[in-house]
């Protein structure tokens, strides 16, 4: 099969039905082979309905149902376990994204052996106070934490090499940083193409002000994860005894000037309490550490690679 479209919507109704005509239409105007996974993120307006209709009369059609909202990434993840497509594109189904890409997207994917080709909104019809400027800032701290040279990081537009999308598993809101994740899958051609981007046709949208704060948390735990998943010591340890070190060269310090140069009251002095703090600090990190370590080695992941390929075996 040459496309999978992974679509996943929470009460987007009334876009349904325009949308899967336009991606029809688009496929057949281009013969490829292709399914389109709906996955209804919990909806509790009459989406999953009209999926079902539009299945009726297109068996390309396909449909996952959440019994709740779990969220974008989570739906992404669904769609992306049963697509079965060489190519795999994601799109939102807001109608923000234009079907009309997918042929180019795809085009620029196989030919220059991308692993991944994001969208990027170079035109952006959202508001600019709301969305632009904090996804400008967002991109800005994606780019530089992970080295990755994408202008829009969180376009709902992307084509997959289908590896990419079986090897990474999104869960929270990381949606926003797919190509990190792959990154750290080893999955490093990553390309841009600059995709058209139009306002909401129907409905609102669906991610409010707490998009800012587990934005940026989210980042962390996936520079964080990425980094140290498989050896929390390296990161706990070393900040635990830099910081241990550092407290126990002030009491040095203190102590002879007490013993040897006969100075007094040295529980008085501020920097005495600095010590104390930061020793106690570095040790906590190092226990830190050492509990991370532990749960790492129980972890049924912890000796699982993704291997690109074998011979001989
Ligand atoms: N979405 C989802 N689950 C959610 C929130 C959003 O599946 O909990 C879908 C939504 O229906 C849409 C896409 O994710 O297809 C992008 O959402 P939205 O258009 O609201 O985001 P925006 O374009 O405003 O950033
Ligand atoms: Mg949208």
């Amino acid at each position: 099969m040459d496309l999978s479209i992974v679509i996943p919507l929470f009460n987007e109704d009334e876009s349904l039905p325009e949308l899967s005509a336009w991606i029809e239409k688009v496929m057949i105007d281009n013969n490829f082979s292709y399914e389109i996974i709906f996955i209804d993120d919990g909806s509790t307006d009459d989406s999953w309905k009209v999926i079902a209709q539009l299945r009726v009369v297109n068996n390309h059609i396909k449909g996952i149902r959440f019994q709740r909202n779990y969220g974008k990434s989570a739906a992404l993840n669904e769609g992306f376990k049963a697509s079965q497509g060489d190519v795999v594109i994601t799109m939102d189904a807001d109608m923000q994204d234009s079907p009309d890409e997918i042929p180019e997207l795809r085009k620029i994917l196989l030919d220059g052996g991308f692993d991944i080709v994001s969208g990027w909104k170079k035109k952006r019809y959202d508001n600019t106070i709301s969305k632009n400027i904090p996804s400008k800032l967002f991109n800005a701290a994606a780019r530089k934490s992970s080295g990755i040279k994408l202008h829009d990081f969180n376009c709902g537009l992307k084509s997959y090499n289908s590896k990419v999308v079986k090897s990474i598993e999104i869960y929270g809101e990381m949606h926003r940083y797919i190509p990190i994740l792959a990154k750290w899958s080893g999955f490093k051609k990553i390309g841009e193409k600059v995709v058209e981007h139009r306002a909401r046709k129907y409905g609102v949208t669906k991610f409010g002000w707490e998009r800012f704060i587990n934005g940026f948390l989210d980042l962390f735990s996936i520079m964080f994860v990425g980094k140290f998943g498989k050896r929390p010591m390296h990161f706990f340890g070393l900040w635990g005894t830099m910081c241990f070190f550092a407290g126990f060269s002030i009491f040095t310090y203190l102590t002879i000037s007490k013993f040897f140069f006969d100075q007094t009251g040295m529980t008085q002095r501020p920097i005495f309490f600095v010590a104390i703090l930061i020793m106690i600090i570095g040790s906590q990190l190092f226990l830190g550490g050492f509990i991370g370590e532990l749960i790492a080695r129980n972890s049924t992941e912890r000796n699982s690679y993704l291997i690109e390929e074998k011979i001989g075996l």
